[in-house]
């Protein structure tokens, strides 16, 4: 039975009916541009063939059901919507309680869902499962959302809902992508470009590989290099790293070593951002290897945010035979991204997972990726 069958019957079995719609996000991937989100800078990344699909439609009661063939099955009446109840179940129903802070009308309805974007690996399982339910949700109800509101909804679900204080990043990706491009969002002032990335007509295939390391110390990493970048930016009198214009002369004026290194992959990971982007416009896609390859090196030189399996995939699958490789998410453990000729990029991640097992690293898994469409209606 296909996907789609398996969610219609299991919709049906709990309404009686068939759902009124079928709705689906994708998860994605960062191209370029990593920690760069909170310093007001400059992201660039793609949608995955990876999605959640749901299936939806209004209830004549007040309740949520929602429903992850992966998970399980929550029922929640609308009444008892409130911010900071844990669960899987939170990202949707925080999806339904963001829309009713925002005044629209939500009603009771059934969500019935399943993804194939891994969970926890930095593909961003959660916007699109969020993603998904926005766009059921608005087309259920009839509400008019351009679709950076429609991001900004999921946003809320996810940080005032669910409570995790992620940036505008996934669910703008999730929600706004097109098919063989990328997105470029200005993370201060919002404002998108939709570039072209031809990765299949131009003759390459992404490898995008979890390097399953389990994250450790994710969070105090993520604060300590947050606060280095705010006192770096008060030192440096602007308002965020993003306004450093002259690199050396800003790191002249710092004293500390680890601060200026930190600095420094900033800032040029911001320019890294905006040279892709120039190169997306021009259509040179090959020229973005020599981009993946600078931006890992200051990932873990300057940034230290990668781990030895991490570094490890990135330098064997450039071995193998991918044009340019990096880290891609917030770092210690979680996934790569390698650019690699079409046909590829599958025994190149072979080649990765022989290199774990003589390391005596946990095997990897990986995929094949093509920019995907962002957030729609399949039936
Ligand atoms: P990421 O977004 O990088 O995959 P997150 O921790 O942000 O990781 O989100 C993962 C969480 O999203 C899961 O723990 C789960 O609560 C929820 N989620 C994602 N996909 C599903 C799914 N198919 N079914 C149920 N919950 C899901
Ligand atoms: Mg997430």
């Amino acid at each position: 039975m296909s996907k789609l069958d398996t969610l219609t019957q299991r919709y049906r079995s709990i309404v009686g009916d068939d759902p009124e719609g079928i709705w689906f996000a994708p998860g994605r991937v960062n191209l370029i541009g990593e920690h760069t989100d909170y310093n007001d800078g400059f992201v660039l990344p793609f949608a995955l063939e990876r999605r959640a699909i749901m299936a939806a439609g209004l209830r004549d009661d007040d309740l949520l059901v929602l429903v992850s063939l992966e998970l399980d099955e929550v029922r929640i009446p609308l009444a008892d919507l409130a911010p900071g109840v844990g669960g899987w179940a939170a990202y949707l129903a925080g999806v339904v309680w963001a829309l009713r802070e925002a005044g629209h009308d939500v009603r009771g309805c059934t969500l019935v869902m399943t993804s194939d974007v891994p969970l926890g690996a930095g593909l961003s399982s959660s916007a699109a499962i969020e993603c998904a339910a926005v766009a059921a949700l608005c087309d259920l109800h009839g509400i008019e959302a351009t679709p950076m509101e429609r991001a900004k909804l999921a946003r809320v679900a996810e940080n005032a809902y669910v409570g995790a204080p992620t940036g505008l990043l996934d669910q703008a990706a999730s929600t706004l992508c097109r098919a063989d491009a990328g997105l470029f969002l200005d993370c201060r002032t919002l404002e998108t470009e939709m570039v072209p990335l031809p990765m299949a007509e131009q003759g390459f295939e992404m490898l995008v590989l979890d390097t399953k390391t389990p994250h450790s110390h994710v969070d105090g990493e993520y604060g300590t290099r947050r606060a280095s970048c705010e006192e770096a930016a008060r030192i440096l009198g602007v308002p965020a790293l993003r306004d450093v214009t002259d690199l050396d002369a800003a790191l002249a004026r710092l004293d500390d070593e680890e601060m200026r290194r930190r600095v420094r992959h900033v800032v040029t990971e911001n320019a890294r951002v905006l040279e892709a982007l120039e190169i997306a416009r021009a259509g040179r896609l090959a020229d973005l290897a020599p981009l993946l390859d600078a931006s890992h090196a200051s990932m873990r030189d300057d940034y230290e945010i990668t781990v030895p399996t991490v570094d490890l995939a990135v330098e064997e699958a450039r071995r193998a035979g991918a044009i340019g490789a990096r880290m891609t998410g917030g770092g210690f453990g979680g996934c790569i991204i390698a650019l690699c000729p079409a046909g590829e990029a599958d025994r190149i991640g072979r080649a990765v997972a022989e290199a774990f097992a003589a390391a005596g690293y946990d095997a990897p898994e990986w995929f094949t990726a093509l920019p995907a469409a962002g957030a729609g209606r399949l039936a």
